[in-house]
């Protein structure tokens, strides 16, 4: 007979108590992660980015909603943090969310968004009858970052690179894309 398993996502919120603040049964409280056992991991490298971000800074933070929509990571916080350290837990937010839609959420392989009875992003040993999302040729795991200086908004473009758990700028007339 097995054993009691400790669930990860409950070791996850006591191993970062100063992010998560549990108050009485962890599984009730505001961060408990709805998301499957492939992800653990992407949260683990968020949780100790924001960790120390929010240790430099000397504000305060909780995760207020960690759950899976369309397939992908969705991470909410709440918290009063500098201009600085706020950019740093959004940056850490977004590589987490980037590295959700490409690691499958079973096994924590590299995966893809597919499409079937629902969404999930999957490995191909996953997959359960889910079919591939296409994506534009050369746009895969491409995202837009919207920029606002000298009183004007632009755009750039990067590229998450999986194996580094990076973004990489991407020229955007290497995706086809004509600046103005
Ligand atoms: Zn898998």
């Amino acid at each position: 007979m097995a054993g009691f398993i400790q669930d990860w996502r409950i070791e996850l919120i006591s191993t970062y108590p100063e992010l998560f603040h549990p108050v009485g049964d962890p599984r009730r409280g505001e961060g408990m992660p709805y998301v499957d056992d492939g992800w653990r991991d992407l949260l683990d490298r968020m949780c100790v980015r924001i960790l120390t971000a929010v240790r430099a800074d000397g504000g305060t933070f909780k995760f207020t909603q960690i759950k899976e929509k369309y397939g992908t990571l969705r991470v909410y916080w709440d918290g009063a943090l500098s201009p600085d350290a706020d950019a740093r837990v959004e940056e850490a937010i977004t590589l987490a969310e980037a590295r959700s839609a490409c690691t499958c959420d079973v096994c924590g392989e590299e995966g893809r968004l597919r499409d079937g009875a629902w969404l999930a992003t999957r490995c191909v040993a996953h997959a359960e009858g889910l079919t591939p999302v296409e994506r534009r040729l050369g746009f895969e795991n491409v995202y837009l970052v919207r920029h606002f200086a000298d009183g004007r908004h632009f755009v750039t473009y990067r590229r998450y690179d999986r194996q580094n758990d990076v973004f990489i700028d991407v020229d955007p007339a290497t995706l086809g894309i004509e600046e103005d």
